[in-house]
């Protein structure tokens, strides 16, 4: 049997750094053992899915230097690789679970589920489904299919006994199906759910060992049940732990950049990168903290992985990369610089923006500084001259910040719209809402236009700089957190 191995992807944002993690693994698992690493887009969520994301996921895993023997890029003999195309398989395996009665259509409307939701909450009951359209006849399924009621399929799922998974790592866990909810498979729009398409493809794609983050564990006995219904031998599970910030939470964008388009933005190198995912719950047998892709795969076994959370640090990140670049040759290191930001290219596009301020050639590399730097030395004094209060200043970059992270287009002209409707929503001169903007993205007021910076800089790294900005104004307590929340939802619904 040859060992294959997937990540599955959900292109619905930026690159995580767990998608890396995970995907290192799954190459590493495959190749140390003579298999296949796959990818597959799970773009399941029409509504959240987009192209760019797919592309940006694709660009980064390879920036890394990960590849696939098989994916939507490259095709391979089970294709489509991208969920979106697939529909036609899902609805065959639906109609299969409905024949053979392990499935069935639930035409409960949103207002009945709402009610019953609230109802199991506010008697501490587990929330899920109650079984309603269980026991509907054929005649009454009929009449709701002539007369156009919109439904979904569940699946069934035994309300007593427990579920047992063996895990790769962990080996048993028990799940009592009583906590198992009757999973939607298939969508009021005839799309599949996550756990239908999941495991169709991964059977179909011959998949041996399903290795993923341990979010999914309470989904694997919905997994298995759907394995056995149809009949198929269900792969090896493999949880692997979660990456944490530093204080042991899950790893997320409000204590860390999570994308990897920040990493390579702010200057990390793909190898040091991935060398340092590789440290994230496993390390090599003589413990050498500086290793290679091959040297990682020369070595590889899974049960060194440690299962206690790893911490993704930042700052060891630096330490790491340091490293790397210092055993670079100046020659190397040149190359490196060029191809990252001080090229020609990169100079043609910041150029229009610094032609018309500078009267020296020597001025250019003092106004345009801030398009090669990481975080900037800012202070609290800078914004001083701006001439608002501290509380209205951390509104409007804590504003700016979540109006940029729901922006996908990053296009000059929505950048621009986003904000000026934003300052005319807080009430503020446009001049007045944008100077805050200027000094976390640029340092300072006086500089390049701050939205044609920021179009510049990408998405990730001007996010990060309003970040780092409300840091350094003290930050916002999770108190005032919450007010801000507040306010800017009646704002967008103002
Ligand atoms: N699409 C899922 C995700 O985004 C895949 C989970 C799995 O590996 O089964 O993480």
């Amino acid at each position: 049997m040859t060992i294959r191995t997937r990540i599955a992807p959900s292109p619905t944002g930026d690159p995580h750094v767990g998608t890396a993690y995970i995907a290192l693994f799954n190459l590493c698992f495959a190749r140390a053992n003579g298999g296949e690493f796959i990818l597959r887009i799970e773009d399941t969520d029409q509504q959240r899915s987009t192209p760019q994301s797919e592309q940006a996921i694709l660009d980064s895993l390879r920036w890394l230097g990960l590849s696939w023997s098989e994916g939507p890029d490259v095709g391979g003999p089970h294709g489509p690789y991208r969920q979106s195309e697939r529909g036609a398989i899902y609805a065959e395996h639906t109609e299969r679970l409905l024949q053979e009665g392990h499935a069935f259509r639930c035409f409960c409307t949103s207002e009945r589920l709402d009610a019953l939701r609230a109802e199991q909450m506010a008697s501490q009951e587990p929330v899920g489904y109650d079984g309603h359209c269980l026991s509907l006849t054929q005649q009454e399924i009929a009449e709701k299919l002539n007369s156009r009621h919109p439904y979904v399929v569940r699946m069934k799922v035994p309300r007593e006994g427990v579920c047992v998974i063996d895990d790769l790592l962990r080996g048993r866990i028990e799940i009592d199906w009583k906590q198992v909810d009757m999973q939607v498979l298939l969508k009021a729009d005839g799309m599949p759910t996550y756990h239908l398409a999941n495991v169709v493809d991964d059977h179909l794609m011959e998949i041996t060992h399903v290795i993923r983050g341990e979010e999914w564990i309470s989904s694997a006995p919905k997994h298995l049940l759907l394995y056995q219904y149809f009949g198929w031998k269900a792969p090896m599970l493999c949880h692997l732990p979660l990456l944490r910030n530093p204080d042991k939470s899950k790893l997320s964008k409000r204590k860390n950049p999570t994308s990897i388009l920040y990493y390579q933005r702010m200057g990390f190198l793909p190898e040091a990168l991935l060398n340092y995912l590789g440290r994230m719950g496993w390390s090599m047998p003589d413990e050498r903290e500086k290793f290679t892709l091959d040297e990682m795969l020369e070595v590889f076994d899974i049960n060194r992985v440690s299962l206690g959370g790893p911490i993704f640090d930042v700052e060891k990140l630096r330490w790491l990369n340091g490293v790397w670049l210092r055993e670079l040759t100046p020659e190397q290191l040149a190359d490196r610089l060029h191809d990252w930001a001080l090229n020609r290219d990169n100079l043609l596009r910041i150029l229009p923006h610094a032609q018309s301020r500078i009267e020296t050639l020597s001025d250019f590399a003092p106004l345009t500084a801030f398009f090669v730097s990481g975080m900037l030395p800012i202070k609290p004094e800078d914004f001083s001259t701006i001439g608002l209060d501290d509380e209205t200043l951390l509104k409007a970059l804590q504003f700016a910040l979540w109006r940029l992270e729901a922006l996908q287009d990053w296009q000059r002209d929505r950048i621009f719209e986003e904000m000026k409707g934003l300052a005319s929503g807080l009430g503020l001169k446009v001049k007045d809402f944008f100077a805050p903007l200027f000094v976390a993205i640029a340092g300072t007021t006086a500089s390049i236009s701050v939205i044609d910076s920021m179009a510049l800089l990408g998405p990730d790294m001007s996010r990060a700089r309003l970040r780092h900005a409300i840091e350094v104004l003290g930050g916002l307590g999770k108190k005032r957190l919450k007010t801000l929340e507040k306010a800017y939802a009646e704002l967008a619904s103002a």
